[in-house]
């Protein structure tokens, strides 16, 4: 049998060992120094890069002047979340507005702060915030509250950018701040602009299986000097100035461990290559499925969309039929799909009231007896038991995406040879 193809792991570069072997000869072995320093200047020039792209193809046509965002490095992508919002003044009984299609770390850190996560569907376009939906509930919550939400989160999910332009406009006009969650698009452009650089504040993710990784980690793109230095003071306990330890507001220590950032800066040295492989790969998936009857590959909507492919996603059509659907969901699982670390509850039942259609689940498990990890989409926040009484505003994009949609292999490990297995894999399931 083949060699279990993942849906995304880690690749290293092979220069890492050489900052860690730094950090530990020079005894920076705590959560600042040389790597972390180091790592956010190469975080900073890689995201103010910017360049004017052709309108009709999408190409770069020029190289423009840089950006001048200032990046804070963290210990994950969900501290990252947590201070901006702290940063952008969310108190209890706030609420935020955030895009409801995500992964749970774009809105748990709402409600660490005792705020009210307000859910926004998707368009079908990205797959990303619905810009009507937006307005619509900005001016219902206006109305039904009496107060502004404190800020707009929308998310790049699987790297697709979010349409930025209209998102912006909205924000700026009702004056609310745009917290990008930009954790699985690291290297997404939109209109030549890094994701992450048009709101107030950015978010990265350095995890194990994100574009890059420091282990686990994180980092916020931040307007300015003196806010980048707002967060950190909040990233390591909100210490004042004396030579005793004093404290005038709560703190977090959520600083980047200059181990890691070791690991980051070895990463960044390849980060250009792996963008580029995940886009090859996403190519080669829609040239092989391409006259799959029933089976979209989901791609850039538009010139100006510029996807990093974080994962390759698809959908299924519920007309289409697969080997084994009969037998979809029979079984409750044990452990999360794909054996990911850290799931420790049982499932209580073999299903839930939204699921993936049958022949969803059934394709999922051809290709795990293949060898192959695949993952449904992640399932909207506003049909998550957790958040069943959050506001949410919807439009049925992002529930049907969940019903119809998986994510495939992607990444520096995933070769050519592996995504035509993959796709004769998809082929023969069908039937
Ligand atoms: C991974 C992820 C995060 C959080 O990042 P961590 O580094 O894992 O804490 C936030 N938002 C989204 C959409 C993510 O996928």
């Amino acid at each position: 049998m083949r060699d279990r193809i993942y849906l995304c792991l880690a690749h290293m570069s092979g220069n890492e060992m050489k900052y860690i072997k730094e950090a530990f000869d020079t005894n920076w072995v705590v959560p600042m120094g040389p790597n972390v320093n180091a790592f956010e200047k190469d975080l900073e020039n890689f995201v103010n890069k910017r360049v004017k792209i052709n309108p009709e193809n999408g190409k770069t046509v020029k190289e423009l002047a840089p950006l001048d965002k200032k990046v804070v490095c963290l210990s994950a992508g969900t501290a990252a979340v947590h201070l901006a919002l702290i940063a952008c003044g969310v108190q209890p009984g706030d609420e935020v507005i955030v895009q409801s299609f995500t992964f749970c770390a774009s809105s748990h850190p709402i409600t660490y702060l005792g705020a009210t996560p307000v859910f926004i569907d998707s368009e079908q376009q990205s797959w990303n915030m619905d810009p009507e939906l937006l307005e619509t509930a900005i001016k219902d919550r206006i109305e039904k509250t009496g107060k502004k939400p404190k800020a707009i989160i929308p998310v790049a999910l699987y790297g697709m950018p979010y349409e930025i332009d209209r998102i912006m406009e909205i924000a700026n006009r009702y004056e609310i701040p745009v917290i990008e969650d930009g954790a699985e698009g690291f290297g997404s452009m939109f209109n030549g602009q890094a994701l992450g650089t048009f709101g107030e504040y950015g978010v990265l993710s350095f995890n194990g299986n994100k574009m890059i990784t420091t282990s686990g980690g994180g980092a916020l793109i931040c307007p300015d000097e003196e806010k980048a230095r707002e967060i950190l003071w909040y990233a390591t306990q909100a210490r004042e100035s004396y030579p005793y330890y004093q404290h005038e507001a709560i703190g977090y220590n959520y600083r980047m461990s200059n181990v890691c950032a070791g690991i980051g800066r070895g990463q960044m040295t390849i980060i250009d290559e792996h963008i580029a492989h995940h886009k090859h790969v996403q190519a080669l998936y829609c040239e092989l499925l391409k006259d799959v009857k029933g089976f979209h590959m989901h791609g850039n909507p538009a010139p100006e969309f510029d996807s990093n492919f974080w994962l390759c996603t698809a959908t299924l059509d519920p007309d289409v039929k697969i080997v084994g659907q009969e037998n979809a969901y029979k079984q409750v699982v044990t452990g999360a799909v794909g054996g990911a670390a850290g799931v420790t509850h049982t499932a209580s039942s073999a299903v839930t009231d939204c699921q993936p259609n049958d022949n969803v689940e059934a394709l999922r498990v051809a290709l795990d007896k293949a060898n192959i990890e695949a993952r449904p989409l992640w399932k909207p926040m506003h049909k998550q038991p957790v958040y069943k009484d959050a506001p949410a505003y919807v439009n049925g994009v992002s529930e049907h995406l969940f019903h119809k949609g998986i994510c495939l292999p992607a990444g520096p490990y995933v070769s050519d040879d592996d995504v035509r297995y993959i796709a004769d894999t998809i082929k023969a399931s069908i039937l």
